[in-house]
């Protein structure tokens, strides 16, 4: 029996809701396939603003240390909205990221034909699309430092630095190499570098990359080219490389070819190896959404498939990652469907279909 060890921080708001669906389907998969997930449940955001008064308490930080992996639910909530507050639920994000080194974050974006209604582009635009988007996480105009405001002369300024450092861009476009590897074997770099220096860096370190991975063609495209094309001609589009603010844009723009904020998953990975793969944080892209919270309403899918995420790169466990990608791909073709995706079901109904899907893979031998 293998054993594995995952920080499990649920936090405001629906992200409870969605994570204990997340974590049953697993355990399901782990009954399966043969492995035990031990979970460490820790407080984060505003639950932990309220209980420690610090929306990252150490104890938090120490389990994620400690695991193989992080799944997170949500953070935040009108109750800590104050803008005036000296802490907030969003700081407990960009501290795990900068504490975890969680430096390449991958958004899976995919068009399914059950979907079509949901998305704003014509169906024979988005068939067929099947996009990974690579955003780097730890530096850029996020981190560059000088940045702020001052008054110089009377006169107001601000600044704000995008800086990165060589070895920053070349750990995550290999990354970007082998993902591509593992895919479709085409990889589109996006930059700006008729303009920022930062971008003619970015390129050449594409470049010299390049021919160690043969099978894999590569593209350089300019972020505003690609801001129209990503809706334009979707399916053109295999792994998308690109730095924090670039990434952070296109990657919520191509949420639209999906169709709904509730079923688009994310990873973020570090640069700390497991036992079996990448220590990494598995994370629904969608908030807390405090309107729906308790209501058992709650589309628990992105949070699920954030999980096949987890499982397949940082527990290793293959097998039981296609399982509950299959096992989510059903439940979007033709399983309940939740209010956001206009149906009438709760998640309790979602998770009886998952459930029972991973159970139905038990009667096929391994
Ligand atoms: P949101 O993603 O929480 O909600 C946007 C809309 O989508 C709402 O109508 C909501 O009801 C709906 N929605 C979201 N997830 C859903 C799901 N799984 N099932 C069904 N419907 C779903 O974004 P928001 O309203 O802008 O933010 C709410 C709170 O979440 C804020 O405090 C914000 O700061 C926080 N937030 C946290 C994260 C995070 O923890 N990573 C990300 C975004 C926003």
């Amino acid at each position: 029996m293998r054993r594995h060890r995952v920080a499990y921080l649920p936090g405001d708001g629906i992200g409870p809701e969605v994570c204990d669906v997340a974590r049953r389907v697993v355990d399901a998969a782990g009954e399966r396939f043969g492995f035990v997930v031990t979970w460490d449940e820790q407080r984060i955001g505003g639950e932990a603003i309220d209980a420690h008064g610090n929306p990252l308490p150490a104890a938090t930080l120490d389990a994620c240390r400690s695991a193989d992996a992080v799944l997170l639910g949500a953070v935040g909530g009108p109750k800590w909205d104050d803008p005036s507050a000296s802490v907030r639920p969003e700081d407990a994000l960009l501290g795990l990221r900068s504490e975890l080194e969680l430096f390449a974050n991958l958004r899976p974006v995919r068009a399914h034909d059950a979907l079509a209604d949901a998305s704003p582009l014509r169906p024979e635009i988005r068939a067929g699309a099947d996009i990974l988007i690579l955003r780097e996480l730890t530096g850029g105009l996020y981190f560059g430092r000088p940045q702020g405001r001052s008054t110089e002369d009377g006169v107001e300024r601000v600044v704000d630095t995008l800086a990165y450092t060589r070895p920053e861009i070349e750990r995550i476009v290999e990354l970007g190499f082998e993902l591509a590897e593992e895919r479709r074997g085409h990889l589109t770099s996006v930059d700006k570098a008729n303009v920022l220096a930062s971008s003619r860096l970015w390129r050449e370190v594409v470049n010299e990359l390049a021919p160690r991975h043969p099978a894999v063609s590569v593209e350089h495209a300019l972020v505003d080219a690609t801001a129209y094309l990503i809706l334009a001609q979707p399916a053109h589009y295999d792994v998308i490389v690109t730095e924090n603010l670039f990434g952070d844009i296109l990657s919520d723009e191509a949420a639209a070819i999906a169709g709904s904020l509730g079923l688009m998953a994310s990873a973020s990975l570090g640069t700390r190896s497991t036992d079996a793969g990448r220590f990494g944080l598995y994370e629904p892209v969608h908030g807390s959404a405090p309107s729906i919270a308790g209501q058992g309403i709650a589309n628990p899918l992105a949070t699920v498939a954030s999980t096949a995420m987890l499982l397949r790169w940082s527990l290793g466990e293959t097998d039981a990652a296609d399982a509950v990608d299959a096992a989510v791909d059903a439940a979007i073709e033709d399983g309940p469907r939740t209010g956001d995706l206009g149906g009438p079901d709760g998640s309790e109904a979602v998770a009886g279909f998952l459930l029972g899907r991973i159970g139905a893979a038990m009667e096929i031998p391994a």
